[in-house]
């Protein structure tokens, strides 16, 4: 498929007329390209979205949801499509697109237009003196990079609230996966969305990202990625005080106290640590287990592993490609380092090669790993992949030191029945987001988003509103 610009409501190719190759990364090979734009088309993009500003934050919220959610229906009715295109483009098992990746993107949408309707403003009585109230008015043109990992999921997770909030928007999914993103433009473009109102850049980081960006016609940077890509952005927006939201790398605990049930826990961790190939910033990739129930977790988690199905992702399997050949190269590097540094490898540790039509697609077995000291590289760096680390404790004061020893601090999963254990665990762990005996349950109305080198600020419900929006305080008096 060869994927276009969406520009002022109009699907189309790069200004220069170049393209990059698109990868299959199940097979390994070129099935498409892309746009190889540069800040030429970045800036047809924003004046597109400058000219439609006035008339869609004017427009009434009734017909801004109206449109949000014929893009919404649009997507269910076309949902077999989306699901095949991200699978192909990602790697990723289509049973998890459509479960998790497509429904979602659907949810995102709907869930921020009808958030705009219930948005309250906030009004403050100073007594003897008169009324405060808030005004929150949307930004402007605002620029929405995303990644790779989960594609359409999480770039409407950025421009849904952008455009709900009344701003317009000039978006760049990532240049790996860009096809799920082109379809909901082609969606735009068969509705007659308002033109200029959504604009989609596709293109490399530094050409297409790093303009929108640095523009001062953009008024709000809500990026999502890794955290170097972050600090380089976070630069760039200190300097102009431009508004930025980070949702960047994790390296995430999962805490297992020894008075669960070890085979529920099993079951969620086998899906925290390997689902998406472990390519979710939240998946749990530092595992620490109370040491009186350390060998029977260790033993029947490796058990568990080992009937995971690896292969072509179309296909019934529980892990599918890793998304690039550099992707590939750099977790096998880390399994390599883990070696170095003193680990033992309980399972996996190499490049899965399947039969047929994916023998050249770039598969990992999901690899356990022990033995590792907490401050090592492997467990203080994102490795982003089928890789998880065990580790033993034995207090909670331990337990709480290791897991807040990483720059990190996105989320963390704590198992144990001792509730009261369970929000103390909460309270001391760095980290944004935290789960008691449970992983990914996400409610879209809760605030999202990581702390220390995880991000900056918060998105998910009315968080990403207020992030959108400017508020102004008017004070009336008696
Ligand atoms: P990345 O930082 O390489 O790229 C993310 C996006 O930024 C892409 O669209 C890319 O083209 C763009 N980009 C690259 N350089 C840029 C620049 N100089 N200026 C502007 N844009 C630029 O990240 P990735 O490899 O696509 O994604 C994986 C990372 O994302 C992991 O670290 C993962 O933890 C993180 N992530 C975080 C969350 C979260 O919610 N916190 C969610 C998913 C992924």
């Amino acid at each position: 498929m060869n994927v276009l610009n969406y520009i002022n409501g109009t699907l189309r190719p790069a200004v220069s007329g170049k393209a990059i190759d698109n990868y299959n990364p199940s097979i390994g090979a070129v099935y498409g390209t892309l746009p190889d734009s540069d800040s030429e088309d970045v800036q047809l993009a924003i004046e597109a979205a400058e000219a439609a500003f006035e008339s869609w934050s004017k427009m009434p919220m009734e017909t801004r949801f109206d449109w949000l959610m014929k893009i919404a229906n649009e997507i269910e009715l076309q949902k077999e499509e989306f699901i095949l295109a991200e699978s192909i483009d990602n790697g990723k098992p289509t049973w998890l697109a459509s479960m998790s990746d497509i429904p979602r993107a659907v949810s995102n949408i709907k869930f921020f237009a009808a958030a705009q309707m219930n948005f309250p403003s906030e009004s403050h009585h100073t007594p003897g003196q008169g009324i405060n109230y808030t005004l929150r008015k949307p930004l402007g043109v605002v620029g929405c990079i995303s990644p790779w990992n989960l594609p359409l999921y999480l770039f409407t997770w950025k421009i849904a609230p952008a455009l709900a909030a009344g701003n317009t928007v000039v978006a760049k999914p990532s240049e790996i996966t860009p096809v799920t993103a082109f379809l909901l433009t082609k969606i735009c473009e068969k509705i007659n969305f308002p033109k200029g109102v959504l604009n989609v850049v596709h293109g490399l980081g530094p050409k297409v990202g790093q303009p929108i960006v640095e523009s001062k016609r953009i008024k709000a940077v809500a990026f999502t990625g890794g955290t170097q890509t972050g600090r380089i952005i976070n630069k760039v927006c200190a300097e102009q005080f431009k508004k930025v939201s980070l949702e960047l790398g994790g390296k995430n605990p999962n805490i297992i106290f020894d008075d669960v049930n070890i085979d529920e826990v099993i079951e969620t961790t086998v899906k925290s640590s390997f689902n998406n190939q472990g390519q979710i910033c939240l998946c749990g990739s530092r595992i620490f287990i109370h040491k009186n129930i350390y060998e029977t977790f260790k033993v029947r988690f490796v058990e568990r592993i080992q009937k995971l199905q690896i292969g072509d992702p179309l296909t019934d399997v529980n892990i599918g490609a890793v998304v690039s050949a550099s992707h590939l190269e750099k977790i096998l590097g880390y399994i390599e380092l883990a070696k170095q540094e003193g680990g033992t490898i309980l399972t996996g540790g190499k490049r899965f090669v399947p039969e047929g039509r994916c023998e050249s697609g770039y598969f990992i077995e999901p690899t356990i790993i022990e033995g590792l000291d907490y401050q090592c590289r492997v467990n203080q760096e994102e490795i982003f992949g089928p890789v998880v680390t065990l580790t033993p404790f034995e207090t909670e004061e331990e337990v709480i030191m290791m897991a807040n020893s990483t720059l990190f601090g996105l989320a963390c999963s704590i198992w144990t029945k001792d509730i009261e254990r369970g929000h103390r665990m909460a309270e001391a762990i760095e980290s944004g987001i935290i789960w008691v005996n449970s992983w990914m349950v996400r409610d879209l109305r809760t605030p999202f988003g990581g702390m220390k080198e995880s991000g900056i600020g918060r998105e998910g419900g009315f968080e990403a509103m207020r992030f959108f929006t400017e508020p102004k305080n008017v004070f009336v008096k008696y």
